[in-house]
């Protein structure tokens, strides 16, 4: 058994709010003890309070802030660290396109696993301990890289929990390739179906077919929606009208959903009601959306100063009480050039992006509590007994720390092991 002592922990990451106690909208956090035996939290208990224990060793937090395990609810391991091979040099949405498909020629099953496994060693440095990854699914490929993935899953069980949901167009499940698709990727082990989604007569149609064929498999989906300052992209809105016309009650997220931001008020708040009617969990990817958003003006010689920051209505989608998480999304490819699956990054950079520093207590969940139910881990991302001792103690004693240096490489606690992970040099990838 270990016990940990004086543990800040956030207070909606306990299992209930404590009573009585004066919590401080800047600092809503809470001096915690905590006590792990094997791989389970098993006692959480305002500090001070837990008695020693004769066979426990002990660990002293010293005050730090202290966060479960993060939770990546959405990336693209499959595309990840291509970027010095396959820059986007226009910065849209079709150049980066273009340049990942160019690209697809280098994925070997060795290219794959050696990039993948690069972004988990960076992921586990860091303290994330459960990814949601999104792999490109066509009718000619796609096994390869879902097999690559079930690998990983595979090598990396125990430390980081790993999930797949294929990438194919709304469109393929209107064909017999859809089912093949589907049956795919669960059959390497994917925990939902997935979809690029785009405008559409033929969307409605698109949608009933892929929630029959989800239903029919008893896994939900999770979708890319609306990626775009287009207001007439209402993917969202069809989503929500479809689940709701076929009484799917199995977990539906979309991510992305930025169109939503642009349209008009009371058609994005009557969106946001059939959101929250369907039960759909939102998925926001502030750092992609911020770096591929409003790049204006594509014809035009960069740079032109763009004018908004690319996410979705976060206020309005929690004051509706609807699910939201933040996670990487794309990480040094041509759809974001940027990242190192670090989640105290992409958490601070959310904080500011979308003002969550109004509302600093819930935030904390968008990487942690609130991604984990997103994708059906529910003894992940809180610090509660029970739930899978995994946990990051950050250099920080106060959120202005933390949000003010994201990147300090945190300790971690996993299981009963206190150790202090190092993140790759990315000389690794130079020459490949
Ligand atoms: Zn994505």
């Amino acid at each position: 058994m270990l016990i940990v002592r004086r543990a800040r922990v956030p207070v909606s990451l306990l299992p209930v709010r404590p009573v009585g106690a004066q919590i401080d909208a800047l600092e809503p956090a809470v001096l915690c003890d905590l006590a792990i035996d094997g791989d389970r939290i098993a006692a959480v208990v305002p500090g001070g309070q837990l008695d020693s224990h004769p066979a426990a060793r002990e660990f002293d937090a010293g005050g730090s802030l202290v966060f479960p395990g993060f939770v990546d609810a959405h990336v693209h391991l499959d595309k990840t660290h291509t970027w010095h091979r396959a820059p986007n040099r226009s910065g849209t949405f079709m150049g980066a396109l273009q340049a990942l498909a160019d690209d697809k020629v280098h994925w070997s099953e060795a290219d794959l696993h050696r990039r993948a496994g690069f972004a988990l060693r960076c992921a586990w440095a860091h303290g994330t301990r459960a990814i949601r990854t999104h792999v490109d699914t066509g009718p000619e490929w796609g096994e390869r890289s879902h097999a690559v993935m079930a690998a990983l899953r595979r090598e990396w069980a125990g430390r980081i929990t790993l999930q797949a949901v294929p990438l194919c167009g709304g469109s393929d499940y209107l064909s017999a390739a859809g089912e093949r698709l589907a049956d795919l990727a669960l059959r390497h082990g994917a925990s939902a179906l997935g979809g690029f989604l785009i405008m559409s007569g033929e969307l409605p149609a698109q949608l009933d077919r892929m929630l029959a064929i989800a239903f029919e498999r008893g896994v939900g989906v999770d979708l890319h929606v609306d990626e775009s300052g287009n207001p007439q992209a209402e993917c969202l809105r069809l989503v929500a009208e479809a689940v709701l016309r076929a009484g799917f009650s199995l977990p539906v997220v979309c991510g992305h959903c930025c169109s939503l931001a642009v349209q008009d008020h009371a058609r994005a708040q009557s969106t946001i009601a059939l959101v929250r009617e369907a039960r759909i969990g939102i998925i926001s990817l502030p750092e992609c959306n911020l770096y591929l958003q409003d790049r204006r003006g594509a014809d035009a010689p960069f740079p032109r100063t763009p004018l908004w920051r690319g996410i979705t209505l976060v206020h309005d989608l929690m004051d509706a009480g609807i699910p939201v998480a933040c996670a990487s999304d794309n990480v040094r490819d041509a759809l974001h050039a940027f990242g190192d699956y670090n989640l105290a990054e992409v958490y601070a950079q959310s904080v500011r992006l979308a003002h969550l520093d109004a509302r600093l207590e819930d935030s904390v969940r968008v990487v942690t509590r609130t991604a984990a139910d997103l994708i059906g881990l529910p003894d992940r991302g809180r610090i509660a007994p029970g739930a899978a001792a995994h946990l990051v103690v950050l250099e920080a004693h106060r959120f202005s720390e933390l949000l003010s240096r994201p990147s300090a490489s945190p300790l971690c606690i996993d299981a009963e092991e206190i150790h202090r992970p190092s993140v790759p040099p990315f000389a690794e990838l130079n020459d490949r």
